[in-house]
């Protein structure tokens, strides 16, 4: 039986915290007379915190506003410049390390290309690992940020991770040969990152989720779907605002999902999945074998050559109808209110696809809940992976009030 409760008081003094600085930082600008009824705490309580956070660094002022007949209002932000977080993509072909501040707007950037992956399509874990290491050194470096004012790396990575066990994350990456990867073990081994930054994995196609969620086109929404459309298929199933997980972090594999039984041979050694069919790798596959050929030498122009090509209507249009299949799946087994395509080809070819893609997941769909959903196209662009990384650091740092650049600051955990 739990003990009993000694932290009431700190619990509710960080909890207020939170409160605040999320709602700052979300909705602000706002005066303290505007928070009390959207925190729907007393305006001594807001004063309060309003004034720690103030001493802390984290919230400042903004400006300010009239009001009617009496004192001009002062307006409040979370200070930009008061912590810097971490984004990285492990794409398909490059690791990008990208370096904001605390409102996300980017201060500096690397691509370190990847180099070609083995024959049998494994990637070098180890070589992932020097790449994040030394992107994160370049860019610190670069802007003269200091390790001690970043809040947190997020890195949205190619397969499942499971962070549930002692030595933390650890990535499946079956399309990319990675069995059971300490990646996290491995960015903490001696001589990789500072030792003192907090570490958050997850995959790719979560982060973009998270980023179209916090900042795009699932804004506003309770129950979505953010898929990713690259080279591979990926989805983000968000139920009652916040990312459904499953037993192990592997929900959401959607590109995996069976379209065809015995269908194409698809990356993850299975047939007939949707990545098979719709991811850009496959559909690039799929032009090949109807004759097609391109001069491009990455994957992205090879696409777009695709787009341009006179005599493609009709492999297109079979595109549209699988990835309209798998949405028809999404709506029947979820009911969201909202499916966003993303991806850097979903965002490629969403131009020309959606339209018959939103007729073709129509037609599979079931009716009551096909006609609650919406079918759009994501708003944050290919760089979203790298953005939704690094609201991983952010959202716990808001959820702790702060907590997490007090620990740094101070050296010590902000609770005592
Ligand atoms: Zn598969």
């Amino acid at each position: 039986m739990a003990g009993p409760r000694r932290r009431t008081v700190r619990d509710l003094r960080r909890n207020n915290r939170a409160t605040v600085l999320s709602k700052l930082y979300f909705d602000g600008p706002l005066s303290r007379q505007e928070l009390g009824p959207l925190t729907a705490l007393s305006s001594g309580s807001i004063s309060n915190v309003v004034a720690e956070l103030v001493a802390d660094g984290l919230v400042e002022e903004a400006g300010s506003v009239d009001s009617d007949g009496g004192r001009p209002r002062t307006l409040l932000r979370v200070a930009p410049g008061s912590g810097h977080v971490v984004g990285v993509d492990v794409g398909e072909t490059r690791v990008r390390v990208e370096l904001f501040d605390l409102s996300l707007s980017e201060l500096a950037r690397v691509d370190a290309p990847l180099p070609l992956a083995a024959p049998d399509g494994t990637y070098d874990a180890h070589e992932i690992v020097r790449l994040i290491a030394g992107g994160l050194t370049e860019v610190l470096a670069g802007t003269g940020v200091t390790p001690a004012s970043l809040i947190g790396v997020g890195i949205g990575v190619p397969g499942i991770v499971d962070a549930s066990g002692a030595s933390g994350a650890v990535v499946h990456g079956q399309t990319i040969g990675w069995e059971a990867v300490p990646l996290e073990a491995m960015l903490r081994a001696p001589g990789e990152l500072p030792p003192q930054i907090p570490l958050f994995v997850d995959n790719g196609a979560k982060t973009l989720g998270r980023a179209e969620m916090w900042f795009g086109a699932g804004r506003g929404a309770r129950n979505a779907v953010i898929t990713l459309i690259g080279s591979g298929v990926g989805a983000c199933v968000i139920a009652d605002g916040v990312p459904y997980q499953g037993s192990s972090s592997s929900a959401g594999e959607w590109g995996h999902t069976v379209l065809q039984v015995g269908g194409r041979l698809c990356r993850c050694g299975s047939r007939g999945c949707l990545e098979a069919y719709v991811g850009a790798e496959a559909l690039l596959e799929r032009w090949r074998e109807a004759g097609g050929s391109w001069t491009a030498q990455d994957e992205e122009g090879a696409l777009a050559e695709l787009l341009a090509a006179p005599d493609t209507g009709q492999l297109l249009d079979e595109t549209a109808e699988f990835l309209g299949a798998g949405i028809a799946d999404l709506v029947n087994l979820f009911n969201p209110e909202r499916i966003v395509v993303g991806g850097w080809a979903g965002l490629l070819l969403g131009p020309r696809l959606i339209e018959p893609v939103r007729r073709a997941a129509a037609s599979y769909a079931l009716r009551h809940p096909f006609a609650q959903t919406t079918v759009e196209l994501g708003r944050l662009g290919a760089d979203a992976v790298t953005v939704g990384a690094a609201t991983l650091p952010l959202a716990r740092f808001l959820e702790t009030g702060g907590a997490e650049r007090e620990r740094i600051v101070s050296g010590a955990s902000w609770m005592g």
